[in-house]
């Protein structure tokens, strides 16, 4: 078993169990529902937003172990950001659960968010991993209430 899968499975554990900023968000500035049809997965995230910086996140909704952590994890990853700095987050998680940047290279600036490396090794579960990311995205670009990852 490699370090990162063993991290990976530990974060997943985790995070499943504690999910970091779950629940609904009073007021929220935006607030959008990511569903993934390949999985099931369905969340919600409440973005609160000030001076272009993420003040608030949290999301409610249920979907596999992964989409889950990923969410917990993202929440934490973005809280306090500003909205360029989560979209280059976005990026550079996109890249990394598709496999395309090294884990290595990367653990300074993707903390918690390096042991989603392990999920470049299973095709099918990367749309799970990408699904919070996903609805931030649309969340913090676009007027839209509803994205999937199709
Ligand atoms: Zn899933």
């Amino acid at each position: 078993m490699t370090v990162s899968r063993e991290l990976y499975q530990q974060i997943i554990l985790d995070h499943n169990k504690n999910p970091r900023n779950y629940g609904r968000l009073e007021d929220p500035t935006r607030k959008i529902e990511g569903y993934n049809p390949l999985c099931g997965d369905h969340f919600t995230i409440f973005v609160k937003l000030k001076d272009n910086r993420i003040t608030e996140i949290t999301f409610e909704g249920a979907g596999c172990a992964i989409s889950k952590a990923s969410a917990s994890v993202m929440s934490s990853a973005v809280k306090g950001k500003t909205v360029e700095e989560a979209e280059e987050l976005f990026k550079k998680f996109h890249q990394l659960v598709r496999g395309e940047l090294d884990p290595k290279e990367s653990t300074e600036t993707l903390g918690k968010l390096v042991a989603f490396s392990g999920v470049s090794e299973y095709p099918a579960r990367v749309k799970c991993a990408i699904l919070p990311w996903h609805t931030l995205h649309t969340a913090l670009t676009s007027e839209e209430h509803r994205t999937t990852t199709e």
